[in-house]
């Protein structure tokens, strides 16, 4: 697209029309099913107005406009079809205004194509506070809703109408309500962007899960309407797609009741406004995963996208998809990357270990991407060892590729009918270690 035209002053109204996805394939066999039978994972392809995503697809994270140690070139070069960025770190730095002003997040930090924002209501109430995204059976479940607050200093405050949290870079207070996430989201301009939820944790109690899911959807309308407001507002820029987010922890009735409300949702000024796709958030029991994710589609409209924040382990990839998810995101690789875990087709190799020193052939023998193509598992070893910037960027060009490829393949064997197959190769593989 020519990205001069994208502000001239000729361009349409913006307009629901400029985003779409239609489902190309679904998966007959080896997913999930719904409550009627269907199967509910799906290859699809979203539409923006900067380009289109085949679904499943997997979202590199930039949070600050920048997948860290990598150009945009190299996350365009290995397969990255968006770039996922924070609403929350970008308000805080450079500013969502500064942002706006250099044209939005794709011109600031030179990527043409899609780009999503997350409402910055997960790093808002989960900074200091420990959440964890997936949480695993062995660890000790507790029913307390305070005791959240009780072992770590929140710096959050949640209340009807917003959050008030520190800022973790300089601890003045800032206030997010779902009108504040819009504006600062519409600021930032990215293509897909996320309705502003309260992030609860598997350690919140029920009733508070109960509450939490009904105040999500009063936020929900909120979002909607500010977000009608904004779009007539600024018609100098492309149409951005607003996704509601599905909350409600590990309980079915909760998953299908916040699903089914924000399915038929409108807003109460904008009585047109609804949303575009759905986010799946919150706190996962990864032994329940793809259940919890089924739960949210089967309430769902089949012909929108659904996006499931913060996952990246292969197991959790297949699950999710299993079930229906369509994209994907998480800062995992590229941070396990820039620690020396990488990822291959036989499970995590520790570039910095000793059996590394002498490996002369590439860290992942199977892998295609450009470090594995050009450097040796031997010298990545080294750069580690010597703190050389450039372990970062190799490190991230491969642990990225692996987790894009992986959903390339993904997509293709929903397409060729060979899902079950692959999963089970996959993910043997990396158990057999
Ligand atoms: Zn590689």
């Amino acid at each position: 697209m020519d990205r001069v035209s994208e502000i001239g002053p000729t361009q349409q109204q913006p307009s629901p029309a400029d985003f779409g996805f239609t489902v190309d394939h679904r998966l007959e066999s080896g997913g999930a099913r719904g409550s009627d039978g269907r199967p509910l994972g799906r290859a699809g392809t979203i539409r923006t107005p900067h380009g289109d995503i085949q679904t499943p697809a997997f979202i590199p994270v930039g949070t600050k406009a920048t997948v860290k140690a990598t150009l945009p070139e190299t996350v365009a070069e290995l397969g990255g079809q968006a770039v996922l960025a924070n609403a929350y770190h970008l308000f805080l730095q450079p500013g969502s205004d500064i942002v706006d002003e250099a044209g939005g997040l794709g011109r600031i930090m030179n990527w043409p194509g899609p780009t999503f924002t997350d409402s910055g209501g997960f790093q808002v109430m989960s900074l200091g506070v420990g959440f964890k995204k997936v949480i695993s059976m062995t660890e000790q479940a507790y029913s307390d809703a305070e005791v959240i607050a009780k072992t770590k200093d929140r710096l959050a405050h949640v209340d009807e109408d917003g959050v008030t949290f520190k800022s973790f870079i300089n601890g003045d207070m800032h206030r997010f309500t779902p009108e504040v996430s819009m504006r600062i989201q519409h600021q930032l301009g990215a293509d897909i962007i996320f309705a502003f939820d309260e992030c609860t944790t598997l350690l919140n109690t029920r009733p508070y899960q109960e509450d939490s899911v009904l105040r999500t959807e009063r936020w929900a309308i909120r979002c909607l309407d500010e977000h009608a407001r904004q779009t007539a507002e600024r018609t100098h820029r492309p149409y951005q797609a607003l996704f509601g987010v599905v909350q409600g922890a590990q309980y079915e009735d909760l998953r299908r009741q916040a699903a089914r409300g924000l399915a038929e949702l409108r807003g109460a000024e904008a009585a047109e406004q609804e949303f575009d796709g759905f986010g799946i958030g919150g706190a996962l029991e990864k032994s329940q995963l793809g259940t919890i994710v089924g739960w949210a589609t089967d309430e769902l409209p089949e012909n929108k996208p659904r996006h499931l924040l913060g996952i990246s382990e292969p197991d959790d990839l297949f699950a999710g998809i299993a079930a229906g998810a369509d994209t994907f995101d998480c800062v995992a690789p590229s941070r396990q990357a820039r620690g020396g875990t990488m990822y291959s087709e036989h499970g995590r190799i520790n570039a910095k270990a000793s059996a590394q020193r002498r490996r002369f052939e590439p860290l992942d023998p199977e892998c295609d991407c450009y470090t594995c193509e050009n450097y040796t598992a031997a010298y990545l070893h080294h750069l580690f060892k010597a703190n050389e910037m450039l372990a970062s960027t190799l490190a991230t060009i491969h642990n990225e590729r692996y987790i894009v490829r992986l959903v390339e393949r993904i997509r293709s064997s929903i397409v060729e009918g060979s899902f079950a197959e692959l999963r089970d190769e996959v993910l043997g593989r990396i158990r057999k270690r």
